[in-house]
């Protein structure tokens, strides 16, 4: 017998069928004698229409009450839920974050969990009640609502798992595992069946939506054991389905490159003709970090008449705040122009093998320029080489590099 926490993303509960589907599945696992508990996501399309109406009313819109909006869509789906486990004979009940309560800090919108009270929900797993809890939200200090930051639910999920003392975390999605890149746009993507922590944790932070980063840091600092898996395929379920995030040692094959990833999620900024002296860079980077503005690859080139156009990405979501920050800075400091392109991508290869093996980033700079693709701003950290280019090409881009490192499916 084991404890399990179990989560189901958005379209795993995109309809009333699909969340019938869930509930025997979770009966299945309580039938087999496991205490369960359950996460869910909004149902598929419902936060994207919420954060669209927030947007539409003011695209600088007050964080608290984005919180507010954004929440709802998880609470529908743990009340469908529990419903729907009544319904074949399983007791259940929902929970919101605020309910638990799993407490956050204030950072609205990008929330990050402090402490999940887990007592009282123990209690009810081991009386055989099932918990059915809402991803993605939690409760700040000034007893407001909060939300995690898109994909947050798989961050919940692992929390949980943490605070339950639950022996793994099963994460249901639409696809059955992790693969070499994202199976939608490379149909020979082929599926690993462990990845380890770091390589899988980068992924994420490069843009493999799959697992949001925060979920993947957490299970690594928390030692939880995370699985991948689909809601959409049936078949005896005895552990060894999907993909395992495990401990880099637990890994015996290792590939110089394990995956490829691409974000479609940043905005290139440039600063024309910025002045190049001391402390200008300061400048603007303390101005936009003053408003939460997180900057992700960064390039600067001084020219011969002593100034430097500085160019810069950050996630497109934050491209209103970040205008309005270097506009006010723009007297000050003396630019001669901003441009923002939101049309980029960002293309990047992942693998703990680039520790030890030279002329990675090579490969990725022919393969590109055989597909004569332009490279606008490279970054690079021990396992990972990144390149932003024009988001036209992002699918091409992506299938030429797993053909050049090999990882094509045969
Ligand atoms: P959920 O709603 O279940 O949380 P997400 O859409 O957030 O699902 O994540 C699953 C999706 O992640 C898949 O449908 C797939 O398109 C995408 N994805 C991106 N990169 C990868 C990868 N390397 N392996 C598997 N899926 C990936
Ligand atoms: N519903 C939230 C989102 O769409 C959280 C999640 O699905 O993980 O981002
Ligand atoms: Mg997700």
């Amino acid at each position: 017998m084991a404890r399990i926490v179990m989560k189901f993303g958005g379209t795993s509960v995109a309809d009333l069928d699909r969340i019938r589907a869930v509930a025997q599945r979770v009966k299945r696992q309580r039938n087999a004698g496991h205490e369960v508990a359950v996460v869910v996501s909004a149902m598929s399309g419902t936060t994207n229409r919420l954060v669209g109406w927030c947007q539409a009313l003011s695209p600088l819109h007050d964080a608290r009450e984005y919180d507010t909006v954004v929440a709802t869509g998880e609470q529908v789906t743990t009340g469908l839920l529990a419903i729907a486990l009544q319904e074949i004979g399983v007791e259940a009940r929902s929970w919101q974050g605020w309910q638990i309560p799993i407490r956050t800090d204030n950072a609205h919108g990008k929330a990050r969990i402090a402490a999940i009270e887990g007592a009282e929900l123990i209690r009810r797993m081991q009386a055989g009640q099932v918990p059915v809890v809402s991803g993605f939200q939690g409760i700040a200090p000034t007893g407001r609502i909060t939300t995690l930051g898109r994909g947050g639910s798989d961050t919940s999920a692992v929390a949980l798992a943490a605070a339950l003392h639950a022996d793994r975390c099963d994460i249901y999605t639409d696809v059955d595992g992790v693969y070499t890149t994202d199976p939608r746009i490379v149909p020979k993507a082929r599926k690993l069946a462990k990845i380890s922590y770091e390589e899988m944790l980068e992924l994420a932070s490069v843009g493999a939506k799959v697992l949001q980063t925060r979920s993947v840091e957490l299970a690594m600092n928390e030692h939880v054991r995370v699985r991948v898996l689909s809601s959409f395929q049936d078949g005896p379920d005895d552990g060894a389905v999907g993909t395992l995030v495990v401990d880099e040692d637990e890994i015996v094959e290792k590939e110089i490159v394990s995956g490829i990833a691409y974000s479609r999620d940043e905005a290139k900024v440039v600063l024309r003709r910025v002045p190049d002296r001391p402390g200008i860079a300061a400048s603007v980077f303390g101005e936009l970090a003053q408003r939460s503005v997180n900057v992700d690859m960064i390039v600067q080139n001084a020219a011969a008449d002593g100034t430097t156009d500085l160019t810069f990405t950050l996630g497109k979501a934050d491209l209103p705040r970040a205008q309005a920050a270097l506009g006010a800075l723009a007297s000050q400091i003396g630019f001669a122009e901003l441009l923002t392109d939101p049309n980029v991508a960002k293309i990047s290869v992942v693998g703990v093998g680039m520790r030890s093996h030279a002329g990675v980033a090579n490969t990725m700079f022919r393969a590109l320029a055989d597909k004569a693709i332009n490279i606008q701003v490279i970054s690079t950290s021990e396992i990972k080489v990144s390149v932003l280019i024009a988001a036209e090409y992002t699918e091409l881009a992506v299938r030429a590099l797993h053909t050049a490192y090999g990882l094509d499916a045969d």
